[in-house]
């Protein structure tokens, strides 16, 4: 079958691959029929998620038809459409009993390399999909491939972090940063009823989309971020800050943004191992700092599915390439440069 593989650290290429199989009870093959290229699936590329062979099969984001089901498989069965889980949780642990599911320690992610459960990846014709009963979704049949297709991973993500922030009816909320998540963050935001959300990046497409979806947008290289938010809430700042971005000035410009005893809640990608932190400030303005780490999707994706399918949320609005699986190279170039803001493969 064809797949996009990782060659070496800043080169992905197609290739003609073994087809997967069944491994364990509770696998099942899915044709994939629709996939996408993910800001992590980059960090992967680019090393920055250590661990990926050469060879290795990338993707996580994915729709399909069920090919084959292992003989401890449930809830679905061959012919069914289905969304996949970017995360594979074991389902069995004291976290997954708890349904903490991204907090499992045996948690694997496709498409990720050795230190996260080995998985091949679905940007590919087919994928082997562990733990199936838990980690997939049929997929209503009102809705397309495309529809949900982000409730597995980005759209999710982000509303795990809405969630975490514990926004309230009428907050002023301000998410830092427009890019695919942040985006999918000012649509999920919008589901708490908060009376403004402001949206912030540098990039004029992207402050154009955030408006799109409702937000107001503020263009960072043009306003002093923090003083703008203070001025258009009576000095105070802003209730709820949602983190997209990933970079340390960002975070710590984030305590400045909210108000005393405010909410961050961080869903951008952090990798460096420290950073200097402004701990008088935070302690004194007592501010709320929570890191969602990998997001609760087998734990939360349930609710952002019933968002997408009574309308409330429109995650397939941010793609802006549709592309076959063998121009896949492509897509990560387009991507990395920042010419698209979502790429979808069709196999
Ligand atoms: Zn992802
Ligand atoms: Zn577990």
């Amino acid at each position: 079958m064809r797949a996009l593989t990782f060659v070496d650290t800043g080169r992905v290429e197609m290739a003609d691959v073994s087809r997967p199989s069944v491994e364990d009870p509770t696998d099942v093959i899915v044709r994939v029929t629709t996939t996408a290229i993910c800001g992590s699936d980059l960090h992967v590329v680019n090393g920055r998620i250590p661990g990926m062979v050469s060879g290795g099969i990338l993707g996580h984001e994915f729709a399909g038809v069920i090919e084959e089901t292992g003989p401890g498989v449930r809830s679905v069965k061959p012919g069914d459409r289905v969304l996949a889980s970017f995360t594979i949780p074991c389902g069995a642990c004291w976290f997954c009993k708890k349904r903490l599911f991204s907090r499992c320690p045996d948690q694997r992610v496709f498409g990720y390399g050795m230190f996260l459960g080995d998985l091949n990846g679905a940007q590919a014709e087919y994928v082997r999909v562990p733990h199936a009963d838990l980690c997939l979704r049929v997929i209503d049949a009102s809705m397309t491939d495309e529809q949900v297709l982000f409730a597995g991973d980005i759209f999710t993500t982000a509303y795990d972090c809405a969630v975490e922030a514990r926004i309230e009816p009428g907050d002023v909320v301000v998410v830092q940063g427009c890019g695919p998540v942040g985006l999918m963050a000012v649509q999920a935001a919008r589901a708490f009823n908060p009376s403004v959300i402001y949206a912030v990046d540098t990039v004029a497409q992207r402050l154009e989309m955030a408006q799109g979806f409702g937000a107001v947008p503020v263009d960072a290289a043009a306003v002093h971020v923090p003083s703008h938010v203070h001025d258009h809430t009576d000095g105070r700042g802003a209730d709820v800050l949602l983190e997209c971005v990933g970079a340390i000035p960002a975070l710590t410009g984030a305590i400045d943004v909210v108000r005393a005893g405010g909410r961050i809640s961080v869903i951008g990608v952090y990798s460096e191992p420290e950073m200097e932190f402004p701990l008088n400030l935070a302690f004194v303005k007592a501010i709320d700092l929570k890191f969602c780490g990998t997001a609760n999707v087998v734990g939360r994706w349930d609710e952002a599915l019933a968002l997408i399918t009574s309308g409330a949320a429109d995650p397939a609005s941010i793609i802006s390439h549709r592309l076959p699986l063998d121009d896949a190279v492509r897509g990560y170039e387009l991507f990395a440069a920042r010419e698209a803001m979502k790429v979808v493969l069709t196999p």
